[in-house]
Order: structure tokens, then sequence, then C-alpha cells
């Protein structure tokens, strides 16, 4: 038979070389990833069975099979899965068909550290043999065909297929590097397996010890003549929460989410009665890299009665909460289930309410650096579920955290409680600013008068803010303001309706700021600035303005309300001014500043530096 040669995709070769360049320091995982390939190829033959048993009829135990021979120096993992046919090897191990791709090499560094973590967070899979072997090769028969199919490959560029007989399922074959001989040894090997896999539901066997010593306790169910199960090899879900180590569950879930690092934190519960499931739910440590696609597939995997149904039913968990992995087992789902069925079936819509609100329980338990870590990677997204999930709006509001002007540092986040218990006596508000970065909302002339009199304001920054904060009314009963809108009165005093148009100042600066203004009165909430721009109540925000043209919607024309200082310096001398056209030069000038103060672009910025450049010539006249 001819032996065809490809060459891998780009992405797939730049992967290989990280892969066998970066990763040392912890090569063991590559049989984790093996095994856990082994078992999902298990996992879907199981499933295929359920309508057409005559898959399986010539080999219906399953088992993953690990061999090795010290002195060929060789390591195999084979299991009677799924295999693939020769179309799906060449498909599947020559390219990375996996969403996030392009981000992932987008955030490569070049830094070897910092890129191995990354490589860990999109996850190694079958490439990270190559860490291990020089050689690969792949043997495989698609289940319920004839004939099978051998890959082989050295990493670098290109690999072979050729024709092979095969055995249902699919052997890898390691062709150890000289420096991981350890590989082939039966002590290492058993350790190894032990730590990674003994939750996986199918046994993983290996050759006994020796023929005679062989213990009847490690037999176990499913151990032919000779060799021996070295797993527990019950899916770790189904066993009791006391039974389970955490560094099971840590095992538990590298497997199922292909991640590299621990998790955050987990939550185990079987739940009996009316509706019959369990469901384990994991809080990565970090973001995947597709996080802010909306079509990346997400979702847990599904089992019914212990049987592997599907990868990603995103059926079981609301949008906001896309990056928490896990699987659910359900005893009252048909095996047939498919995702239409899972769309319309109110037992999913049941079982979805209870794991959003173990979710958001599973994080109201996280504190210190673990919620701050939790918060860095998915704060933005969390916020999204004040939006979309109104049921658990009190409990996501308690999760929030923001920047305040009372933080010691950059870093440092407050909850809506704890700002709360910092308010001062009399105070009946929660007072927020929004605007690009930190730096610009420290700077606002908005916040002067909250600096005076000691009152703190949080900072929002993230770019769904606005949008987001329009949902969110009150908190413990005090109503959220936002700084910038509106007419403040910290001293809750009514102001007159008409003092702005009895003010005389007021009135010739609207005139020389003409169309540009809603209105012009004087200002509650400076002590430094001379002047600053307000919102209406109601009127958009320059992010939310952002945020719709960019995704091509018209945005309401409005026009902000122009406060002044009257105790200001430039002020008074501005109300001193007899000469109109100076007047309305200097007007001009603290318009534009105080647009810039909010970080906005200047509609006609050679208009602003020509005033202020003949405004500098007459002072050095
Ligand atoms: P991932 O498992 O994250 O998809 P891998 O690189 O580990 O990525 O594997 C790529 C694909 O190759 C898998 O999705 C699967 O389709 C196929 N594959 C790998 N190992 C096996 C196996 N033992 N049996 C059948 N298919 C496999």
């Amino acid at each position: 038979m001819t032996i065809e040669t490809r060459g891998f995709q780009t992405e797939a070769k730049q992967l290989l070389h990280l892969m066998i360049h970066s990763l040392y320091s912890n090569r063991e995982i590559f049989l984790r990833e093996l095994i856990s390939n082994a078992s999902d190829a298990i996992d879907k033959l199981r499933f295929e069975s359920l309508s057409d048993d005559a898959l399986i009829a010539d080999d219906p135990e399953f088992k993953i099979h690990i061999d090795f021979d010290a002195d060929a120096k060789t390591l195999s993992v084979a299991d009677n899965g799924i295999g693939m046919t020769r179309e799906e090897v060449i498909e599947q191990l020559g390219t990375i068909a996996k969403s996030g791709t392009a981000e992932f090499f987008e955030s490569l560094t070049g830094d070897q550290r910092q890129d191995a973590q990354l490589i860990g967070q999109f996850g190694v899979g079958f490439y990270s043999a190559f860490m291990a072997a020089d050689e690969v090769e792949v043997l495989t028969r698609r289940a319920g065909t004839t004939g099978g199919t051998l890959w082989k490959s050295k990493g670098e560029d290109e690999f072979t297929v050729e024709d092979a007989e095969a055995d249902r399922g699919t052997r890898v074959t390691l062709h150890l590097k000289s420096d991981a001989e350890e590989f082939a040894e039966a002590f290492r090997l058993r350790t190894i397996v032990r730590r990674y896999s003994d939750h996986i539901g199918v046994p993983v066997v290996m050759p006994a010890e020796t023929a005679d010593d062989k213990d009847d306790d490690a037999e176990g169910a499913g151990s032919a003549p000779g060799e021996e199960v070295i797993n527990s090899a019950t899916a770790l879900w189904t066993r009791s929460r006391s039974e389970i180590k955490d560094d099971e569950y840590r095992e538990f879930y590298k497997h199922v989410s292909h991640d590299f690092e621990d998790p955050l934190a987990w939550s185990h519960n079987r739940v009996e009665g009316r509706l019959e499931y369990t469901s384990l739910v994991f809080i990565p440590r970090r973001a995947p890299f597709d996080l802010w696609n909306r079509e990346s597939p997400r979702g847990l995997k599904l089992y019914v009665q212990r049987v592997f149904i599907m990868d990603d039913a995103e059926q079981f968990l609301p949008l906001y909460l896309r990056f928490v992995r896990g699987i659910v087992d359900s005893n009252d789902l048909p095996l047939n289930v498919s995702r239409e069925i899972l769309q319309q079936d109110p037992a999913v819509t049941t079982i979805r309410n209870a794991l959003a609100k173990r979710v958001l329980d599973t994080l109201a338990r996280l504190e210190g650096d673990d919620y701050d870590s939790f918060w860095d990677e998915f704060g933005q997204v969390l916020k999204e579920g004040i939006a979309e999930d109104f049921a658990n709006r009190d409990t996501i509001m308690k999760l929030l955290r923001f920047s305040s002007t009372k933080a010691e540092d950059e870093k440092q986040r407050t909850s809506l409680s704890d700002y709360v218990g910092r308010m001062q006596e009399g105070q009946d508000r929660i007072y927020y600013l929004i605007a690009d970065s930190l730096a610009t909302a420290r700077q606002s002339p908005h916040l002067e008068v909250f600096r005076q009199r000691d009152i703190e304001v949080l900072l929002l920054t993230d770019r769904i803010d606005e949008w987001f904060m329009s949902f969110v009314n009150e908190f413990d009963g005090k109503t959220l303001l936002d700084v910038t809108r509106g007419e403040l009165d910290l001293d809750g005093e009514e102001k007159p309706e008409d003092e702005a148009d009895d003010d005389a100042l007021a009135k010739r600066i609207k005139d020389a700021l003409e169309e540009r203004v809603e209105s012009v009165r004087r200002s509650t909430r400076l002590t430094d600035s001379p002047a600053c721009l307000v919102l209406g109540e109601h009127d958009m925000g320059a992010q939310m303005r952002r945020l719709m043209e960019a995704t091509g919607q018209s945005v309401p024309d409005s026009k902000p309300h122009f406060e002044f200082n009257p105790e200001h310096p430039l002020v008074v001398r501005l109300d001193g001014e007899a000469d109109e056209a100076r007047f309305g030069d200097l007007v001009k000038v603290l318009f534009d500043q105080a647009s810039l103060a909010e970080g906005q672009a200047l509609a006609d910025p050679g208009d602003y530096v020509r005033r202020v450049n003949s405004l500098l010539l007459e002072l050095l006249a």
C-alpha cells in the first residue's frame, strides 16, 4: 500500500514546536492526555452502540491498555473505542480545529515560561506525546469499518499515513526520547496512571508485574490473565463526596476541561426526588481564549445514567456562566436525547436553574486572592448575569467588585456591601462614575466635591459598564447614582427649578455656547475645576454610544449640561469680562477643557488650539 506524506497545518506545526521546546518541567502529563483521549473515544463508541450493538460485538468489554517495552523504549496506550477513519486521522491529527486557536497564537509572548502556561490553558492534547517521544505512531480502525490506518510522525513538519491492519479503536505508540526512558518502567507508569486516571470510568490495564505474584485484589473486574487493572474504574462523580480526595477532583477537572492548571473551586451534588441527577461543576482558574466568542462551544458534558451522551451541552448553564466546566448525569432524560430535545425539556430548565444557583454559591464561598483572581478573569462575564438572570440578580450583585476612590491601590476592589458599610451617616445613595480608564476616572472633575466631603465613589472602567449599570437600580435599599448625570444635591435640598434662568452669568455663557449645550448652571460638584459637563438623567453616555455605533445602530443626539464653578478665579474673571468676543473665546476654551477632562475627543481640536494660543499671546504681550 502506498504511503502518503502530508504536512501539518501551520498552527499545528507551531504548537508542536512549542510543545517540544517549552513544557519539559511536567511532561508526564502527556499520559493523562492520551488516556483522556482514549476514554473519550470509548465513551463515544458506547454511545453509538446504544443504537447499533453490532459495533461492539467483536469486543464488547471496553478497556484501555498500557503496554511498554523497556528494551525497545516504547510505550503504548490502546483503546477499543470509536477509532478513526483515514480521513479523520488526517484531519484530527494534522490540524487544530479548536475554537480560540487564533487568540491563543496572538497571546504568545516568546517567553518560554509564560508560553508554557498559555499552552496549558489552551489544552495540550495529543501533541503532548511529542514531549516524551521522538516518533509517534497511531494505528487505528473506526468501529464498524474494515481496514485500518497507520499514522506516523516525528513531530516536525510532516506525517505519513498508510493502510494497515488494526484492531477496533486506537493504539498510540511512543518511541521514547533517550531522556524519557523512565516512561517504559512499570513502577513509574503505575504511579502516573493512578495519579491521573483513577477516576476514569473505564478500566486501565497494564501487564501484571509477574504472572505468579499477582495481587488478587488488584485484579479487579475485567482483568484478563496476565494483566492487572490499575485504576478504580468508577466514574468519579458516582462516588460519594466524602470518599473523594481534593486531588482526585483536580485530576478529574483536567480530564474534562483539558486544562493544565488546577481549578479554583468545584461543587459536587447528587439530587434525588422528583428529578434525579448528579452534577459536578468546576470554576477554572483562567479564562479560555475564546471566552468572548459567543459562538464557541461551551457547556457541560452530559451523561444519562452514566453513559456519555454529548460534549458541550450548553442548555445546562446560562450564557453568563459559560466559563464553568464539568458534567451532569441525569436519570430522567432518554438515552437518545438530542440537542433539540434538551432545548425544550422542562427538566433541563429545572436543572439549569439549580446549577446556576450552585455555581453562584460556589463563587460566594471563594475568599481573598481566590475571589480576586476569579473576578479578574471572569468578572466582566458575570456582569452579563445582571441583565440575563433576573431571578439571581441579588446574589450576583453581592458578587460584583469595583474599583473605588477609597481603594489603596489600583488592584484593590470593593463589594457593594463593603461600600454600604463605609457609607457616611445620612448618605442614602451609592455613587459611581464610568470612564475609559482608572486614570481618567480618578482625574474627573466630577469627583471633586466627593473628595471634599470624603464620600466614596465607585469607579467603573469595563466597556460594558454603562450598559450593565442600566440594569442596576438599587442595592440594599440604596439607589445607585451616576455622579456625571443630572443635578447633584448632596444635601438633599430641592433647588428651585428656574434658578438657572435667573442667573445672568449662566445666560451669558449659554448664549456664547449656543447649540453646544442643553443648559448652563452653577455647579455643586466642583471645588478645583472651573467647569464640567453633565449628562441628562436619561441621556446615553459616551461608552454606550460607542458600543451602539460599533454595532451599526443609530444613536440619538443629546447635548450635555454645562456646569460652572462660580468660585473659581477663571470664572470670577470671566464674569468681569466686558468684551463679548473674549468672553466667548474663554467660555469655549472652558467647554473644550471640560470635554477633555472626560476623556473625550474634541469636535474641533484646531479651533481649541487657536483660541488657547491667542489667549497665551495676550498673556505674553
Ligand atoms: P482534543 O482531545 O482536545 O480534541 P487532541 O489533540 O487531544 O485534542 O485530539 C484531537 C482529536 O483527535 C480528538 O478530538 C479526537 O477526535 C481525535 N483522537 C485523539 N485521540 C483519539 C483516540 N484515542 N481515539 C479516537 N480519536 C482520537
